[in-house]
């Protein structure tokens, strides 16, 4: 039966889908190494990309019939996407939980926007808070923008702004420390992430991840810490002891796909910048959407589509075990 108001959709262990990452694009103006090779990406031709309208409405059948009330945007980078403010309006009218993922490099022109426009969270990555260390991972020289579109966002009351920190081993692993000292003087709250096999490169490997026992041990040590209730969020929480008051700076966060998933209360489902519906960043398979909205396909059938994505979704990613496969696509082509 298809997925009605009301409705919620389900899959076959029991969690329930709620949240919608939606990609607007494959591009990006940073090249971070350990995501995109410096030259040579292919992007998808640009009539290939949904439009705003049938992001739109896409957007609206999983809220107003599948029961989705969070939608997060993402890339690629979102921000490169011409008027996107423009599209975040059309969202925010849905009367969802709004949230962005961007480089911030471009964020200090246009987190007012954003926010007026109905955006009400942002998450800003950032994996080094040396010039130079920053400049060899991201293959641009853009340390400073990215802080001052920190500052913008918090200016502009996009809060809670979390920033988040892909820790690899050898490359990022000695800034921790100065990572949990940036949030508690920033008032943002710092999300470490596990590196995950879905660089373009097809580098990654097991002994590069830095584990979030060895991130909290190394953090606790100068600032100690308790773990927290983690609630719905992917991410295993510590709150500083010596914290005053909530949010901000007072915790910070590990998402711990590869050592720790958190398969189990999974309730994700990511639609591409060209229209895939996926029910896992590690899927092999892919829903056509954009097929089913380009030749004009009903409400339902674009509801079915997602509940037959949903049906299909694994237990969990098998990143630890040899069976494991990786995905065709990269994390910037399906929208991190
Ligand atoms: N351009 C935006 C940004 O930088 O946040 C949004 C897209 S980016 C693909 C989303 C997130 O994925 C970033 O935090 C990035 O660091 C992270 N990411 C990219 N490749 C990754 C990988 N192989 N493992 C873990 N995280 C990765």
């Amino acid at each position: 039966m298809v997925a009605s108001p009301g409705t919620s959709l389900v899959d076959t262990f029991g969690r329930v889908h709620r949240d919608l990452r939606i990609s607007v694009t494959d591009r990006c103006n940073f090249r971070c190494t350990y995501c995109m090779p410096e030259e040579g990406m292919v992007w998808q031709p640009r009539d290939e990309l949904l439009t705003f309208e049938e992001i739109e409405r896409v957007a609206r059948v999983l809220v107003q019939h599948c029961g989705f009330d969070s939608i997060r945007l993402t890339g690629g980078e979102p921000t490169v996407r011409a008027h996107l403010p423009v599209l975040v309006a059309k969202l925010a009218a849905l009367g969802v939980d709004l949230a962005l993922t961007t480089n911030g490099a471009t964020l200090a022109a246009v987190a007012d926007d954003l926010a007026a426009a109905g955006l009400t969270r942002i998450n800003v990555s950032l994996d080094s808070l040396r010039a130079d260390r920053f400049e060899a991972l991201t293959r641009r020289d853009e340390l400073p923008g990215v802080l001052e579109g920190i500052d913008a966002a918090v200016a502009a009351g996009l809060e809670p702004v979390k920033v988040n920190v892909v820790m690899i081993r050898g490359v990022n692993d000695d800034e921790a420390v100065d990572f949990a000292t940036f949030g508690r003087e920033r008032g943002v709250t710092v999300r470490f992430i596990e590196f995950m096999p879905l660089d373009a490169g097809g580098g990654w490997t097991n002994d590069q991840v830095v584990t979030q026992a060895e991130i909290v041990e190394a953090i606790a040590a100068v600032y100690p810490l308790e773990p927290i209730a983690r609630g719905s969020q992917p991410a295993e929480r510590f709150r500083y002891l010596d914290a005053r008051g909530e949010g901000g700076g007072s915790e910070i966060g590990v998402i711990a796909s590869v050592t720790q998933p958190f398969c189990e209360s999974c309730d994700r489902i990511r639609l591409t910048a060209d229209g895939q519906l996926r029910n896992c960043l590690f899927s092999v398979d892919e829903f056509d959407l954009r097929a089913v909205v380009r030749s004009g396909g009903t409400d339902d059938d674009i509801a079915r589509v997602a509940e037959r994505a949903v049906t299909a979704k694994w237990a969990g990613h098998a990143i630890n075990q040899v069976h494991f496969i990786r995905p065709r696509r990269s994390m910037s082509q399906i929208g991190g």
